[in-house]
């Protein structure tokens, strides 16, 4: 039997640890990812401002892989044969599977035309270098009020102040910021955002764009030192060429079980797959997690003729903001705090998430 995750995302880091644990005889595992190392998004946000360092927010896929017994092979998945059961990758190498794992993130597409002026962080072991050359541009400009733009925009601001640059980001935002919280919750962070230093330009978008300027949707021109484009979450082709099931964006189509509607066989977690009994459920790393406590139970019970267990989202989820400064913004329900205790609760879950897999 041949088992491949492919992909290093939050649920796979937890199935090798899980093999750790409780090694599997008589099964081949492979991890293929196109980077040794997988960067934490959730302290993103904390290495761009100077507050952590590489080596705080990555993981070592090999070492890790390695240590439990698995075979790691630095590669892209680019196909999926379901005739013969392989995978295709980058290189050109073919690999047999048994069963297969997909846990690979997300990507994030800006418009195709202006493809020259966008800073590409995506797959996520790009972000760390480029972030560290974006913060240092003369016009910093970020396009998405959500989480992660937000975040990210006010970073580089704290950032900058620190280290004697003009605090001249813009954020950039067809909806008001944060679309699915509350409105209250919007404006709140519209007023952080404002009173650390981030010119907001929010209800408008991006309409035209040459090698220095942004044209917006409502007529006003802004220079740019290229975007950092972080709207919502896109998928990889991998799916939808392969001919899987896919949803309507050509994210893989699972049952709760995380196995693909069909094909028991194939598994998936976090961000590259939707859910069909909750198409809706956001893309972020908190599912990604809750996902990874089921994803290897599910795989050696597939393999075991057993029953697999279902994933249920809990209905709210604790979401920390970090708007820099080491201060955060928290909301759970309908509670929301803006300050320093919110943040140094950040940096617990995170540094405590890093912990696990060092
Ligand atoms: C700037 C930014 C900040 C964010 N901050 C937060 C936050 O604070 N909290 C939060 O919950 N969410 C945050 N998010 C969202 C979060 O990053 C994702 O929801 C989360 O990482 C999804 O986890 P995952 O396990 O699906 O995949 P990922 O963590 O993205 O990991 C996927 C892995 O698969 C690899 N891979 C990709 N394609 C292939 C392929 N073809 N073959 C093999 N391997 C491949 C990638 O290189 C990567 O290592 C942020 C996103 C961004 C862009």
């Amino acid at each position: 039997m041949t088992i491949v995750l492919v992909g290093g995302g939050h649920a796979h880091l937890k199935c090798i640890l899980d093999i750790r644990k409780k090694p599997l005889s008589n099964q081949n595992i492979f991890l293929i990812s196109p980077n040794r190392y997988q960067y934490y998004s959730g302290m993103f946000s904390g290495y761009t401002e100077g507050l952590y360092s590489i080596d705080d927010i990555r993981i070592d896929l090999k070492y890790m892989a390695e240590k439990s017994g698995l075979t790691f092979i630095e590669d892209s998945v680019t196909e999926v044969s379901l005739t013969d059961k392989t995978l295709e990758t980058k290189t050109g190498t073919m690999i047999p599977f048994s069963v297969v794992s997909f846990d690979t993130g997300s990507y994030i597409e800006g418009p195709s035309s202006f493809k020259d002026y966008l800073v590409q962080i995506k797959p996520n072991y790009l972000f760390a270098n480029k972030i560290k050359e974006y913060r240092e541009v003369e016009f910093p400009v970020v396009v998405g009020g959500g989480a992660s733009g937000i975040e990210i925009a006010l970073a580089i601001t704290a950032w900058r102040k620190r280290n004697g640059y003009p605090a001249n980001v813009t954020l950039i935002s067809s909806s008001k910021l944060l679309p699915s919280s509350s409105s209250k919750t919007s404006k709140l962070t519209r007023e952080i955002a404002v009173r650390k230093g981030l010119s907001l330009m929010e209800g408008d978008s991006v309409a035209e764009m040459n090698g220095s300027h942004v044209i917006t949707q409502n007529g006003r021109s802004l220079p740019h030192s290229r975007l950092l484009w972080l709207t919502g979450p896109s998928p990889s082709g991998i799916f939808k060429e392969s001919t899987l099931p896919c949803d309507q964006n050509g994210f893989l189509l699972v049952e709760k079980t995380l196995q693909a509607k069909g094909l028991p066989f194939i598994f998936g977690a976090g961000d590259c797959i939707t859910l069909k009994s909750f198409p809706e459920l956001p893309k972020n790393g908190v599912y990604a997690v809750r996902q990874a406590e089921l994803l290897w139970n599910n795989i050696t019970s597939y393999l075991n003729c057993e029953v697999c267990s279902t994933f249920s989202p809990q209905r709210h989820f604790l979401s920390l903001l970090s708007t820099g400064d080491k201060e955060a913004l928290l909301q759970y329900g309908r509670f929301t705090a803006h300050n320093k205790l919110a943040w140094k609760l950040k940096n617990k879950i995170d540094t405590d998430y890093m912990q696990k897999y060092i």
